[in-house]
């Protein structure tokens, strides 16, 4: 028998989300040495996860990857199917024995919780439904978000609560000519946000934003960065971490917040306030948020590990609209091991583990491996990591028998009735989104459920 990985015995993987990290170890393993056939499994018709339905719409030249996806999905070793769910539509069993090893690159797809009285209560939202709303994610498509109040509370600050703001701070004029869902665009129209406050459990040393994000602020038309100086006041932990190299990052964001303390009162129609060292403990209202309890924290420990501590001290603050940005994370997919804890599948280099016992052939990359931190260039490196543990593994991943690979799974998703988009249908319904957007001056307007897309195919 040939030796696997050659021309007559290619090497068959299967990749579970069409993400950034799905894409990065398609390639990873397509520039290998071996002969290795891909199948891409997604669970939307259309492929890319986050970079198409979680950067920003005003944030184009983040979307620019998509480009080397494209040139990925061109080679003739590479299928996509879309419209498949796995753990669902084909089995995780199923991939197994259609091929030789499963890369799971199937992101963080929920929030954390805050675990506070009244998270749930209408008005209190998810970052990641406003996002995938905005964004025209299918899921998300029939949320409805109420902006007739004047204030908004964003809890988190990191760069996904930066664009939740920054969302809401623009003007229509500054999201028109994006690819924002039309849904959203009428919503946003009508708002009637005035003040928007982003608020941090620990000290302005220790925001998330990267400065890019929060430079932004300063620069928008219609919304000025507010923040209170007193609040800038740092302890010596503090103090360290920002005259350490390794957080030149933070030092920026720190020296923007700065800055705009120092802002003169703008005739701007609305305002962002930064807030640092206070944590949510309740929402109250009755029918709908109508108040949030937030405690004022004091911050203990060392440098770099300084950790938030309620102070006994709360003030409360009228808003209907509260966001919470904390933090993403992965679930679980029938047949895989699931760290519940961390929202992520148990992992050693990248190897997927049952209580420490390495899973022979089943691999992950990205947020479900690593959880949900990084920006979308730090996913090209975790996967090729994981493609060289899976490479390393050839001889293991050799059972002798072959593996009927992407032919096989189509086979059994015909079996089943299930309709798979292939990349050649993907390309038709790209078109036709920017073909829609023409007339408005946007780069696309996106379809925002799988029925419209697969009628585009039909038409
Ligand atoms: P993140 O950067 O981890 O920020 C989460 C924020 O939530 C932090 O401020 C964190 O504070 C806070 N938080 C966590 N638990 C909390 C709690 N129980 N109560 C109050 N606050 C809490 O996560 P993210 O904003 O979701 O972003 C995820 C990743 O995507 C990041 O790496 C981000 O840079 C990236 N991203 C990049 C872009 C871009 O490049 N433009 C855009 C969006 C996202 P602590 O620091 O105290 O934990």
């Amino acid at each position: 028998m040939a030796q696997l990985g050659s021309e007559q015995r290619p090497l068959a993987v299967a990749i579970v989300g069409s993400g950034p990290a799905g894409f990065y170890a398609a390639e990873a393993l397509l520039k290998s040495e071996l002969a290795v056939k891909v199948s891409l499994f997604e669970r939307l018709p259309a492929p890319y996860g986050l970079v198409r339905s979680g950067v920003a719409p005003d944030h184009p030249k983040l979307k620019q990857a998509i480009k080397v996806y494209a040139r990925i999905a061109e080679s003739d070793d590479f299928h996509f199917l879309g419209n498949v769910t796995i753990g669902r539509d084909v089995l995780v069993e199923e991939l197994q024995a259609t091929h030789h090893a499963v890369v799971f690159a199937c992101g963080a797809q929920t929030d954390r919780r805050l675990g506070i009285p009244g998270e749930d209560l209408p008005g209190s939202h998810t970052a990641t439904e406003f996002v995938g709303w905005y964004n025209g994610h299918p899921d998300y498509r029939a949320r409805r978000f109420d902006l007739s109040c004047e204030t908004a509370v964003i809890i988190g600050q990191g760069n996904v609560a930066a664009d939740v703001s920054r969302i809401l701070a623009k003007s229509v004029d500054e999201l028109r000519h994006t690819d924002i869902a039309q849904h959203a665009l009428e919503v946003l129209a009508a708002s009637k946000i005035r003040d928007i406050y982003v608020i941090g459990r620990r000290g302005p040393a220790q925001a998330k934003f990267t400065s890019k994000e929060l430079k932004e602020f300063g620069e928008l038309q219609d919304c000025a960065p507010v923040v209170d100086a007193e609040e800038l006041a740092l302890n010596p932990e503090s103090e360290a971490e920002l005259a350490d190299k390794r957080s030149a990052g933070n030092k920026k964001v720190y020296e923007l917040f700065v800055a705009y303390s120092k802002r003169a009162a703008s005739g701007k129609a609305r305002r962002c306030h930064f807030s640092f060292l206070k944590s949510p403990t309740a929402l109250l209202g009755r029918e709908r948020v109508a108040r949030i309890v937030l405690e004022k924290n004091r911050l203990a420990g060392a440098a770099f590990s300084q950790a938030a501590h309620g102070s006994g001290e709360s003030i409360e603050l009228e808003t209907g609209l509260v966001f919470r940005s904390i933090g993403y994370q992965g679930v679980p997919i029938a047949g895989v091991p699931f760290d519940a804890g961390r929202g992520v599948f148990p992992t050693v280099d990248g190897r997927i583990t049952d209580e420490g016992a390495v899973i022979p052939g089943l691999y992950a990359a990205g947020w479900i491996k690593r959880g949900p931190t990084g920006i979308i260039g730090t996913n090209r490196a975790d996967s090729r990591a994981t493609i060289a543990a899976l490479l390393q593994d050839l001889a293991a991943l050799d059972g002798g028998a072959d593996k009927g690979g992407t032919a096989a799974v189509c086979q059994l998703l015909q079996q089943r009735g299930v309709r798979y988009v292939g990349f050649p249908d993907w390309k038709r319904i790209d078109q036709s989104e920017i073909e829609r957007g023409r007339p408005k001056a946007k780069p696309r307007e996106k379809y925002t459920s799988t029925r419209e897309m697969l009628a585009v195919l039909d038409a």
